[in-house]
């Protein structure tokens, strides 16, 4: 599935194949590897495919169906003909008569509520399908488009405050590029749970409003919206030049997710933070989270963040799974760090006139609209550096190799430093205890690199 860099094997819950011809004929069906059937003399003639899908699991990444609701993975469910991977698609959902209505990214078919088209599997793939009495809340346009928020036991919590404040993440991330590349976007709640997939025109998240009794918890909820909200943009456009088009087989691996993912980190904080949602010292404790996670893994000495980013489908997402633990990092905690690293270092040599924001703006222009393709390893560093006007080859090599980060030297671009603590806890087992702060008297270089990051 794309977005999850796991081999998920949805073949295996396929049951009771059939084929059969227009006149109702059975015709012989045999499976030839884990996902592929084949079925003999049907070349250009019209058959019939029937089967079943066995749903287990609730979880973002698998269909799940119950006498609520139904949550399907179109690639967990839809077979495609091997050579017809490219043409368009229409389906025709037939559910619960009870069960009131359907979200999901795929273009409506008009007058008829229970039929869709996609222009091809790929974008029939990027569209999951939830189906019940869902819960619509009120919509917001940006820029004229529609943004809804729809989804199933959404539970209970202040849908006002919640969508005004949803409202101002989606406009603080299209700020960013400066461009709305859709026609509309649906968040697609699937229900309490883990996790969220990012899609071109919607995303799917597990959702439970009823958590968000505390600043802390809303909070949290918002850096995850945010975080697969940008993700439309980062990964699913701006996008590694190996993550298009997608193999349904094997995979697509790339050194590159520190970037699609690990800035997305980085992102969703400062989108949170200019939307004003949240204050400096609680953006400043995010990084410090990771920068903890980070200085406290011994797997730091061992793996880059590009062997990470290649090695996640062995991993495991957060690099902790893996045959030798202690051994792997995640990009999800390193990734956002590079980021600041590189946006304090792109600031600093520009006198503030470019950011990191540029270079994303860059990407999106140049690789998504005008070469309609991803970037590469050496592009993404050559976009960096013409941005900022200078070799970035010091910061790259926090992405290339092991060597340790300076966080002194960039974090003093922005007027921040880091103390460093070491703890002994009661087993004697040692742990670092590294702080961000701001210095008094900042220069107006500084001043202005550290307001204009926040967004004040
Ligand atoms: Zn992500």
């Amino acid at each position: 599935m794309p977005g999850y860099y796991q081999i998920m094997d949805y073949a295996k819950s396929v049951k009771n194949m059939l084929a059969k011809d227009t006149k109702g004929n059975s015709l012989p069906i045999k499976k030839i590897n884990d996902n592929t059937w084949e079925i003999s003399d049907v070349k250009n003639k019209t058959f019939l495919v029937n089967y079943s899908i066995q749903t287990e699991k609730q979880f973002v990444a698998n269909s799940y169906v119950d006498s609520t609701h139904a949550y399907i993975i179109p690639e967990n469910t839809f077979l495609y003909e091997e050579e017809s991977i490219n043409t368009p698609i229409s389906i025709k959902l037939i559910f619960n008569e009870k069960w009131k209505n359907v979200a999901t990214g795929l273009e409506p078919v008009p007058g008829n509520s229970q039929k869709f088209t996609a222009s091809d599997f790929d974008i029939l793939y990027d569209c999951p399908i939830l189906i019940g009495n869902l819960e619509e809340l009120s919509s917001f346009n940006v820029k004229g488009i529609k943004h809804q928020f729809i989804g199933y036991n959404l539970g209970n919590f202040d849908r006002e405050f919640f969508m005004t404040n949803l409202k101002k993440i989606v406009e603080s991330s299209i700020d960013i590029i400066g461009d709305i590349p859709y026609k509309n976007y649906s968040f697609i709640g699937i229900g309490p749970g883990r996790g969220g997939i990012e899609h071109l025109n919607n995303t799917t998240i597990s959702f439970d409003g009823t958590q968000l009794t505390t600043p802390e918890a809303i909070d949290k909820m918002m850096n995850f919206i945010a975080h697969e909200y940008f993700h439309h943009f980062n990964v699913k456009r701006i996008r590694p030049f190996e993550l298009g088009p997608f193999d349904y087989d094997n995979g697509n691996r790339t050194n590159l997710l520190w970037i699609s993912e690990g800035l997305t980190v980085y992102y969703e904080y400062l989108i949170v933070k200019r939307a004003g949602l949240l204050d400096a010292q609680t953006l400043l404790s995010h990084f410090e989270q990771n920068l903890n996670a980070y200085e406290n893994n011994p797997g730091r000495f061992h793996q880059s963040l590009k062997q990470a980013s290649y090695h996640t489908w062995s991993d495991g997402p957060f690099g902790t799974k893996g045959n030798e633990p202690g051994k792997s990092i995640s990009y999800y905690n390193k990734g956002p760090i590079v980021g600041l690293l590189l946006d304090f270092e792109i600031r600093n040599a520009t006198q503030n006139k470019k950011s990191l924001d540029d270079v994303m703006r860059l990407l999106y222009w140049n690789y998504y609209k005008e070469k309609q393709r991803g970037f590469t390893e050496a592009e993404f560093q050559q976009s960096c550096e013409q941005v900022a006007g200078i070799s970035l080859d010091e910061i790259f090599e926090y992405v290339y190799t092991t060597k340790e980060l300076n966080y002194k030297k960039y974090l003093a671009y922005a007027g921040l430093i880091i103390d460093k603590q070491t703890i002994v806890s009661n087993d004697n087992t040692k742990k670092q205890k590294l702080m961000i702060s701001r210095i008094k008297n900042l220069n107006p270089l500084q001043l202005a690199i550290l307001n204009s990051w926040l967004g004040e």
